[in-house]
């Protein structure tokens, strides 16, 4: 029987794509609703889901997960600004 494999990294010895990127991705943290669709879709893996204040509510403890992108390894594809279901993340040069 085949079997499936995990292949572990040590992403320190991984060469940094986002030294060479013409364009970088930002992510409206407010707009962003944590749907987590960019982390499925980005092919350098480089999107994490992390806990943000959010400005939009009343109540200033709210927080909720919001995407942060590593720029050590974002190589500014924007396949993540493409998939984005409300248009949270914007390319900039
Ligand atoms: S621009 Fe491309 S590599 Fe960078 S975070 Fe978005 S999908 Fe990933
Ligand atoms: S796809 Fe857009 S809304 Fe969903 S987690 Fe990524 S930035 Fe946020």
């Amino acid at each position: 029987m085949e079997r499936g494999g995990i292949i572990k990294n040590d992403i320190s010895k991984s060469p940094k794509t986002g030294d060479w990127a013409y364009s970088k991705p930002e992510v409206d943290k407010d707009k962003c609703i944590g749907c987590e669709t960019c982390v499925q879709y980005c092919p350098d893996a480089c999107i994490e889901m992390q806990t943000h204040n959010s400005q939009l509510t009343t109540d200033n403890k709210k927080q909720k997960k919001v995407a942060d992108i590593d720029y050590d390894f974002c190589k500014g594809c924007g396949v993540c600004a493409q998939v984005c279901p409300v248009k949270a993340i914007s390319m900039r040069k």
